[in-house]
């Protein structure tokens, strides 16, 4: 049917089927309205098959630093503690074992913290100069922590401090990409919005080491009233749980948000 008194020919006859209006919309006879028709599929296909390798390699990088090592992490962590809880009234050397693995898993889920924070933190400014100090210095604090957890030489009281401050050594390294990043970024409101919930992750872990320190509530109850439920320890899991899902979410809120809001080097937002 003629709408431009312009062009004379080529114009789809009148048809009263959907199905018809498809097929000769895009397939059937060339007419004066395929460029718009296949333009705009075309264009739709164009646009995907841009879009598809970009967010696959966001999708894969993602997997691969933004989430994979938060969950190797607290997959670790978690394997080693039930190991422990379930066997370590094996033996005495069982349990020595067994609570040593259990403090390297604790090491391995901090480092996996900090670097999965670094990653989106310095997502748009991957350089040597943001990432490489974080990375080296989070691998050689738990590499020099897991030495100081299972070495026998360390296992004497005498090393009780060695022990501690190696921990806390780890601790304030695992904590250096925030600080880098609030340094450099300005404490605009994004890095303000993030370092907030990425408080609540630290507030969730220290409140787990508070308990599990003090021996909290079971310390200050009658006898007995925790003995099955409610004690410190089991408490302390729970906040261990709580941190780890919160940072989870914090990964999907940066996922979210790079996918949306891309930079220079992402890969949404070809160079
Ligand atoms: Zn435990």
């Amino acid at each position: 049917m003629q709408d431009n008194e312009y062009l004379t020919s080529y114009y789809r006859p009148q048809i009263q089927s959907v199905r018809h209006l498809i097929a000769t919309g895009f397939f059937l006879f060339p007419h004066n309205e395929t460029a718009l028709g296949d333009g705009g599929l075309s264009a739709l296909g164009d646009a995907a098959a841009h879009l598809r390798p970009a967010l696959s390699r966001l999708l894969s990088e993602a997997w691969l630093y933004g989430f994979g090592p938060l969950l190797l992490g607290v997959c670790a962590c978690m394997a080693s503690s039930t190991a422990f809880h379930i066997f370590w009234n094996f033996s005495p050397a069982a349990l020595k074992l067994l609570s040593r693995i259990d403090y390297c898993a604790i090491a391995l889920l901090c480092a996996s913290h900090s670097l999965t924070g670094s990653f989106w933190g310095f997502y748009c400014s991957p350089t040597p100069a943001t990432t490489t100090p974080h990375t080296v210095g989070v691998l050689a604090a738990t590499a020099a922590t897991v030495v100081a957890i299972m070495h026998p030489r360390f296992d004497s009281p005498a090393f009780r401090t060695t022990r501690a401050v190696t921990f806390s050594v780890l601790g304030g390294i695992c904590f250096t990409p925030l600080a880098h990043l609030g340094a450099v970024s300005g404490w605009h409101p994004e890095f303000t919005t993030e370092a907030v919930w990425l408080s609540g992750v630290a507030a969730a872990y220290l409140a787990g080491a508070i308990l599990f320190a003090t021996r909290y509530p079971e310390c200050c109850a009658r006898k007995g009233r925790y003995d099955l439920l409610g004690a410190s320890h089991q408490l302390m899991h729970v906040c261990v749980i709580g941190a780890a899902a919160l940072h989870w979410y914090v990964c999907v809120r940066n996922f979210r948000y790079r996918l949306v809001y891309g930079c220079t080097l992402s890969p949404l937002v070809p160079v």
